[in-house]
């Protein structure tokens, strides 16, 4: 299983290494083994194992090591699963991820010569609008690898070696185009804060990001472009460091949703519940809970929607004895007592408040640094 993702095709306990002239990697069982492979030379794994490890020539021996951890928890498994059409309304947002990451990645020879491609995107925005849910959406979009980094991943598990993980995931991510490298909390990786005072391992990080970013538009020819893309996220944009905010040259606005979006996200939601009575979503509710939640983010939202839910199951749990509720067909049937009714949705607004309260400071930061068209 995990060959497909490696650049090994695996069918059954046979595997081929397509593009690497050497690679190695390493079974698990009763032993480790270690094969040296060339490339298309076929190998036999015994049916109790795995392939747990490989190594990629290329690359130095030092960073070679964290390839399993990024194969593992940074590339994600999930991304093709996700959707434009998933992500309500970001309309403009959707059209300019399209324009300068999705298309590109798709047609890069209309895009050659045309201008320079695009170092970076950022989006930024207040929390759970769907700022992560666009950059998923674009990986699926062309079928690209999807490398979520944040900064757990690439800081805090390996103190001082950072700038070595940078290396080993670009390498990787150029491996595996086209890619999306997808910067999560940018600003708490890439921050201004402590600048002065800055550790000197974390210096040598920033130093190295900034040359695998510039290396991606300068390390792809005519003939054979680099489709790597850099995709940063950031709920504070303010504090990004402003050598980073350079580079990440297209900043997309991600807002709070408006009234008949969050009526488009209700009406979602409420359909993928069920309702009590079994009849369709009633309009005119889904427009007084849109007209209530002004300001909410689609994340709010969603947990009005899940605290109704829930409402809805204690309610079915006082009422019900366990050996009742053993019998589950019942409860999928939709049986008057674990539907979600008007009264849980009402209810449940009033027990969850707005998460946003600073909207005027992104507005102000995306007149100073922000870019629509
Ligand atoms: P962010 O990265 O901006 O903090 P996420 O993309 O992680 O936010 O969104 C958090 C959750 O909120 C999502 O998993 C989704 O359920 C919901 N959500 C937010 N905005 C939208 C949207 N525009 N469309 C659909 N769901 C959304």
């Amino acid at each position: 299983g995990v060959g497909g993702s490696y650049g090994i095709m695996c069918k059954g306990s046979r595997c081929v290494v397509k593009d690497w002239s050497v690679a190695y990697f390493r079974a698990n069982g009763n032993a480790q083994y270690e094969y040296k492979m060339d490339n298309n030379e076929e190998l036999d794994i015994p049916e109790d194992e795995r392939v747990v490890e490989m190594e990629y020539g290329g690359m130095d021996g030092e960073e070679r090591k964290f390839v399993p951890m990024i194969m593992n928890d940074v590339v994600s498994k999930t991304a093709q699963s996700i959707d434009f059409n998933d992500i309500v309304g970001l309309n403009s947002a959707k059209a300019l991820l399209n324009e300068t990451v999705v298309w590109p990645l798709i047609l890069p020879q209309l895009f050659t010569g045309i201008r320079e491609p695009w170092r970076g995107v950022l989006l930024f925005g207040p929390p759970g609008t769907g700022k992560t849910l666009l950059a998923k959406a674009v990986a699926g979009q062309n079928g690209s690898t999807f490398f979520n980094c944040s900064t757990a991943t690439l800081v805090s598990k390996f103190r001082g070696e950072s700038e070595k993980i940078v290396r080993c995931l670009f390498f990787l991510a150029k491996h595996h185009s086209p890619s999306v490298v997808f910067l999560d909390e940018v600003d708490a990786l890439v921050g201004t804060r402590g600048a002065e005072g800055e550790h000197e391992a974390s210096r040598r990080f920033k130093t190295e990001l900034f040359v695998q970013i510039d290396g991606i538009v300068t390390g792809g020819s005519k003939e054979e472009p680099c489709l790597v893309t850099v995709l940063a996220a950031s709920n504070n944009p303010w504090d990004l460091d402003e050598a980073m905010r350079r580079r990440l040259e297209k900043r997309i606005f991600v807002g709070l949703p408006d009234e008949t979006v969050r009526k488009q996200m209700f009406t979602k939601h409420v359909e993928s519940m069920g309702m009590a009575g079994g009849e369709g979503v009633d309009d005119r509710l889904m427009d007084i809970l849109a007209d209530r939640t002004e300001g909410y983010s689609g994340a709010d939202v969603e947990l009005v929607c899940r605290e109704a839910k829930m409402k809805c199951m204690r309610r079915l749990l006082e009422k019900v004895d366990v050996e009742e509720l053993v019998d589950a067909t019942e409860m999928e049937s939709g049986g008057g007592e674990a539907s979600v009714t008007d009264e849980d949705l009402v209810q449940a607004l009033e027990g969850v408040k707005k998460t946003v309260r600073n909207v005027d400071e992104y507005v102000k930061w995306e007149k100073k640094f922000g870019c629509r068209i």
